[in-house]
C-alpha cells in the first residue's frame, strides 16, 4: 500500500488568504499546504481519507484516474467540501462510490450534500454515493481499516489504523482507551498545528510527546498552520519525525 499526502495544511490552507508572513510568501513548494487528506493506493484500488475543498486540484496533482471509496474523519468543512467532485469518478466508473463515516459525520454529510442523497435533480450530473456507517473495523478490498476514536475539542472524530500505520488528524485529546490502537506502528501520522496550544488541535510539542510515548518507527505531522516553516522545523525535529508536505508518498508496511 502506498500512502500519499494529498494535503497537509490546516483548515485555511497555507498560504493563508491575506497573510504576508514568511511561510505564506515562502518559495519552498513544501510550504504550500492544501487542506488535509491522504490517498491510499493498494491492489489497483484508490481510497481517500476525507475530501478536502482542494480535492479536485489534489486529484489532478496525484494523477488520480479512479476512486474506489471515501473514508471520512469528521464533517468539518476542510474535510468534506470537495465531495461533489467525486462525481466525475462515478460518471467514469458507473458504480456508486462507497463512503464511510461514523453516524454523526454521515448525518452531517447527508445534510450538507442533501441534493446528492435526494437524487431528485432531474437532469443528472450528480454523484451517486453508497453510504456506510462505521461502527467498528471494516474491510476495503482486503485492507482492514480500524477506527481510532479521538476528540477534536469536544467533537468525537475518527482516525484510522491500517496495516502497521495510522492516520490521526484533527485531535486535541487521544483517550487512554484509544492509545493501545496506536502502539507498535511503523508509521504514525498525527495532527501538529503549530507551537502555540490550540483548543481543538494538538501542537508540535504535544504530538512529539505522543511519539515518544507510542514509539512508532517513523512519524509524520500534518494539519500544519503557517506558523511552521517546513525545512526549518524539520531541521529541529528528531530524524524519525518530520513534517509531511503535499505530494509526499510513503510505503505503508503490513500489507
Ligand atoms: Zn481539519
Ligand atoms: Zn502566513
Amino acid at each position: 500500500m502506498k500512502l500519499t499526502f494529498l494535503g497537509t495544511g490546516t483548515s485555511t490552507g497555507v498560504p493563508t488568504l491575506t497573510c504576508k508572513c514568511r511561510v505564506c510568501t515562502s518559495s519552498d513548494p513544501r510550504d504550500r499546504r492544501t487542506r488535509p487528506s491522504v490517498l491510499l493506493e493498494f491492489d489497483g484500488r484508490a481510497v481517500v481519507i476525507d475530501t478536502a475543498p482542494d480535492f479536485r486540484e489534489q486529484a489532478l496533482r496525484a494523477g488520480l484516474s479512479r476512486l474506489d471509496a471515501v473514508v471520512f474523519t469528521h464533517a468539518h468543512a476542510d474535510h468534506v467540501m470537495g465531495l461533489d467532485d467525486v462525481r466525475v469518478f462515478y460518471f467514469k466508473q458507473q458504480v456508486p462510490i462507497p463512503i464511510y463515516a461514523d453516524a454523526q459525520c454521515m448525518a452531517s454529510i447527508q445534510r450538507i450534500f442533501k441534493y446528492i442523497f435526494d437524487q431528485t435533480y432531474p437532469y443528472g450530473g450528480i454523484a451517486k454515493l453508497d453510504p456506510h456507517v462505521i461502527d467498528g473495523p471494516f474491510e476495503l478490498w482486503g485492507a482492514v481499516l480500524t477506527p481510532v476514536p479521538v476528540l477534536h475539542g469536544n467533537l468525537p472524530v475518527l482516525g484510522f489504523r491500517f496495516g502497521r500505520a495510522a492516520y490521526v488528524t484533527d485531535f486535541s485529546t487521544i483517550p487512554e482507551t484509544t492509545l493501545p490502537l496506536l502502539e507498535g506502528l511503523d508509521l504514525l501520522i498525527l495532527d501538529a498545528l503549530r507551537h502555540k496550544p490550540h483548543p481543538t488541535h494538538s501542537n508540535l510539542e504535544q504530538s512529539l510527546a505522543l511519539v515518544s510515548r507510542l514509539r512508532p518507527r517513523r512519524a509524520f505531522f500534518t494539519h500544519i498552520a503557517h506558523e511552521l516553516p517546513h525545512s526549518e522545523t524539520n531541521a529541529q525535529l528528531p530524524e524519525h519525525v518530520q513534517l509531511a508536505y503535499d505530494g509526499l508518498s510513503v510505503e505503508v508496511p503490513g500489507f
